[in-house]
């Protein structure tokens, strides 16, 4: 919506309508905006998709309108800079990023539009903000009033407990210190209230104003299913919900990553494999078709996604159990940033907590470190086992208050639970009495403990004479699934550990409480393949063909949507930017539904800035008239 207002207009409106053609702000973005443009520091915390971005390149704007000179986006990940500047750029914003891959004259070109104040927003890492030649250009900047703003993106990335701890964003204090009439903004879509403190702390943010948004994702639909055949259940969950779409596996090891991204391959759907071990030419590849093409599955370990701003991530899967819950939401955040729905599905087993736990146990970390973790294990295990609304629970992690969503696996399919609490005192005292049994080894694993309780007759029952204990059998009316689940929840809430090389399992002091029968377990009853497959049907969306129009678009319309794309790659391909950066699906579609035949008309769809409206506006008419 570019109503006519100056090139030097700096009211934020006034801005976001000529320079990025929205029409309305989302949200809290106003009251950032104005905060941050009138000089004031800022820290945001909204999830990812909530529009971040805007928050510090709008004051950014309208600062450097106002003769304050160039913006410092202060950013952790050189390799998504390039196509952040290409779409200010597109929109007409002068924007640079300095980093490791430039050549020096390049270097010397950007730094000169630095210096003369030209420049409107300037990418840098941490390591390279913080070079004395860096400093020394930015204090010459200051003096003469041209230094804007600092906008630290990702700002979790200082806290050591976070997930994403960069050593370099702790150098980051300097820039108060070196110039407190700079104003600054830190943003992150991590929202625990740990993490929050520490940015404050180590950033010097204590009089830095607060905005914190709701961190909901409603197109979002968590689902959690239990790992039974883990790659046909994530292969039929492609295959029936997001054929033709892009996506993110997450996996633990880069192992995995390079199995299953074969796998699929093998099954004919585009995946591409990601991690820290893979020669940095070849993730960035990966990473550039993960972003330009449509339809890339990118299967990757947790290396993958910090600032990966694609809209179009129609799923998120974790084949293995992520660390926690910020993390998840991270990862699971990357799905659906466009607001359409998207998945984040989940598949979890009794082997990803005896991992996770053991991953704790293990690590050379302090103890006070190690309780952290387990408390933040315990809260995801308590989710990934929970029969009410995931979202509530989500949220309430988060400390924001929500009624159930409708839009889970557990809202939307009620889940049928059983009382566990005798079978838990079953298997415990198996347990129990295998640890005193007359002769052989005192522990065992899951496969022989089951079998017991099931009374099955194995040689290895035989040879330890277990058909004699008392517990022998006494389980022979829940099925193996059962008892799986049953085991599984006594591993999750640390009444079982599984320990050594054979898995074995043992008794914890909390599992006396169960043994006395003191604490009642529901369980929800093991969903049968059949009645998976009705979850997962209508848990979805109408599987759709590979790359199709928006449903709601008449014919005639749908055509017109599939001529705009494929303009929309010749121009992505000569520009070397993703797609979604010249415009969003969403933008296309409005334009093939309106049919405008006027540049002023074409200039009402949401997107279209004055920019791109100069630039494209009358080959867009073409294609309109020509589809
Ligand atoms: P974040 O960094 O918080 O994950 P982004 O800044 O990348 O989110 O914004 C997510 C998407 O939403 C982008 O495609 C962006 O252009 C769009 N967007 C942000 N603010 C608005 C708005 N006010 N109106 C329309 N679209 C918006
Ligand atoms: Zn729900």
């Amino acid at each position: 919506m570019s109503a006519p207002v100056s090139e030097s207009s700096t009211a934020p409106l006034a801005i976001l309508q000529q320079v990025f053609g929205y029409p309305a702000f989302r949200g809290a973005q106003e009251a950032i905006v104005e905060h941050v443009q009138s000089g004031g520091d800022a820290l945001v915390l909204m999830p990812t998709g909530g529009g971040k971005s805007l928050c510090y390149q709008i004051p950014a704007i309208a600062r450097h309108r106002g003769g304050c000179g160039v913006a410092i986006v202060v950013s952790p990940l050189i390799a998504l800079m390039h196509d952040q500047v290409g779409a200010l750029e597109e929109a007409g914003v002068h924007a640079a990023f300095l980093n490791s891959t430039l050549g020096f004259e390049a270097v010397q070109r950007i730094e000169r539009e630095m210096m003369s104040g030209r420049l409107v927003l300037l990418y840098a890492a941490p390591e390279r903000l913080t070079t004395p030649r860096m400093l020394a250009q930015l204090d010459s900047l200051s003096e003469r009033g041209l230094l804007s703003l600092f906008a630290i993106d990702e700002a979790h990335c200082v806290s050591q407990w976070g997930h994403d701890f960069r050593e370099d964003y702790l150098g980051l204090n300097v820039l108060h210190e070196r110039y407190p009439a700079v104003p600054r903004i830190a943003l992150t879509a991590t929202a625990d209230t740990h993490t929050r403190a520490d940015i404050i702390e180590r950033l010097a943010l204590h009089d830095a104003r607060l905005f914190i948004s709701s961190f909901d994702r409603p197109n979002i639909r968590y689902r959690v299913v239990e790992k039974d055949e883990p790659r046909k259940q994530l292969l039929r969950f492609i295959g029936d919900e997001h054929e033709g779409e892009a996506g993110i596996v997450y996996c633990q090891t880069r192992k995995k990553v390079d199995e299953t991204a074969a796998w699929l391959a093998e099954e004919r759907i585009t995946a591409l494999p990601y991690h820290a071990g893979l020669d940095a030419g070849v993730r960035q590849q990966h990473q550039n078709r993960f972003l330009r093409d449509e339809a890339v599955v990118m299967v990757a370990t947790i290396a993958f996604g910090m600032g990966i701003d694609k809209p179009d991530v129609r799923f998120v899967a974790h084949l293995d159990l992520p660390k926690n819950i910020e993390g998840y939401y991270q990862e699971t955040g990357r799905a659906g940033r466009d607001g359409e729905p998207a998945d984040a599905w989940m598949a979890y087993g009794l082997a990803d907590v005896v991992n996770q736990r053991r991953m704790i146990d293990e690590s050379p970390a302090g103890d006070e470190f190690k309780r952290l973790q387990r408390g933040k294990l315990d809260a995801l295990l308590a989710l990934a086992e929970a029969h009410d609304c995931r979202r509530v629970r989500l949220l309430g992690y988060f400390g924001e208050a929500s009624g159930p969503c409708g839009n889970c696996d557990n809202c939307l399919t009620p889940p049928e639970v059983w009382d566990a609490t005798d079978a838990a005192r079953k298997l415990l005292s198996c347990i129990y009495r295998f640890a005193h049994a007359s002769h052989g080894p005192r522990h065992f694993g899951a496969g022989h403990l089951i079998d017991v309780l099931r009374g099955k007759t194995t040689d290895k029952v035989a040879q330890y004479g277990h058909e004699r204990l008392s517990t022998y059998g006494v389980g022979a009316d829940l099925a193996e699934m059962q008892w799986r689940g049953v085991l599984r929840q006594l591993v999750a809430l640390g009444q079982v550990v599984s320990e050594g090389e054979y898995n074995t399992l043992a008794l914890t002091d909390s599992a006396r409480a169960v043994l006395k029968g003191e604490v009642q377990m529901l369980l929800r009853v093991p969903s049968a393949a059949p009645k998976r497959g009705r979850v997962a049907k209508s848990a979805s969306r109408a599987a759709k063909p590979a790359s199709s129009a928006p449903a709601d678009l008449d014919s005639a319309a749908q055509a017109r949507y599939e001529s705009l794309r494929a303009w929309r790659s010749e121009v992505a391909r000569e520009h070397n930017l993703p797609s979604y950066i010249v415009f969003s699906n969403a933008a296309l579609a409005e334009m093939a539904r309106r049919a405008p035949g006027s540049l002023a008309e074409l200039g009402e769809v949401s997107g279209v800035g004055e920019k791109k409206l100069e630039a494209y506006g009358q080959e867009i008419l073409r294609v309109l008239q020509a589809g």
